[in-house]
């Protein structure tokens, strides 16, 4: 009897340990617990999210452009729709009404940077000149600083993403489903791809910049809706994130589960791979 009061003792011990460990209004404060990714790379960098919940964040970089992003705004705003747009600088201060427009109709404007280069490959006094005058583009523009921050390319070195966080305080944004709509591949295809890849979790990667992608979106949106998928911005997203450790058992379909991980710390040059 006292071992298995012992047992019993032992059981809820583990169980609180547990229960404090993944605490899912704090999803950020157990770095020390997060196993093999250092703390502060877990915190900062997203290519998808870990979450429960049926949630995704479509994102759309390099507008706003003058005629095709007011076209997405009002076919999201016919679905009750929240995206996360990741705007150039100069395009924020040639349209700077379009992002108005969408961060009034609640959807969240990310950093993408100034001039679309490859910051990777640059100076952190160039990289700062691109991100602050954007932040401040945007800023003008909505009223609100951005705290998110998409590198072009998916392209950023492991030290630009910790003093770009300790400076600007954004969270490095990348993507875990990616349909290339930058090829121009058509709207059926870019459809395809983000219906196949989509999962809860995810972080969609496209462009409001190019017809064929705006075209897909009404269907798009109507299926990834049909399976259930629910649209929120990528900070909603991000709050939404529930810590792996409280998973201890695997789960179906194991490896197709999403999770917060870390990209590539450079990714490939823009020449092979423009996404992003
Ligand atoms: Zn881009």
């Amino acid at each position: 009897m006292f071992f298995l009061r012992l047992y019993f003792l032992c059981v809820a011990l583990l169980i609180a340990t547990f229960t404090l460990a993944s605490d899912p209004e704090n999803p950020l404060q157990t770095p020390e617990k997060s196993g093999h990714k250092t703390p502060t790379e877990q915190n900062i960098t997203f290519n998808a999210i870990h979450t429960d919940g049926p949630c995704i964040a479509m994102t759309f970089d390099d507008g706003p452009s003058a005629t095709l992003t007011p076209k997405l705004l009002d076919l999201l705003a016919a679905r009750h729709i929240k995206v996360t747009f990741f705007v150039i600088g100069e395009n924020v201060a040639e349209h700077p009404e379009v992002v108005a427009r969408a961060a009034r109709e609640g959807h969240e404007i990310g950093n993408h940077s100034w001039s679309h280069p490859n910051v990777a490959k640059m100076s952190q006094e160039s990289v700062r000149s691109q991100l602050q005058r954007t932040d401040d583009a945007i800023k003008n523009a909505t009223g609100k600083r951005p705290t998110l921050m998409r590198p072009p390319y998916g392209s950023i070195t492991e030290r630009e993403k910790h003093w770009i966080h300790d400076e600007f305080g954004y969270r490095i944004i990348l993507w875990d489903v990616d349909p290339y709509d930058w090829k121009r591949p058509g709207p059926a295809v870019v459809r395809n791809r983000i219906l196949k890849e989509t999962r809860p979790g995810s972080i969609v990667l496209s462009h409001d910049i190019h017809p064929g992608t705006i075209e897909a979106m009404p269907s798009t949106l109507d299926a990834l809706e049909a399976k259930g998928l629910k649209f929120v911005t990528v900070s909603e997203l991000i709050e939404m994130a529930t810590p792996q450790a409280s998973h201890p058992s695997p789960q179906p379909g194991g490896s197709t589960s999403t999770k917060a991980t870390p990209s590539p710390s450079i990714a490939p040059s823009p020449a092979s791979s423009p996404s992003g």
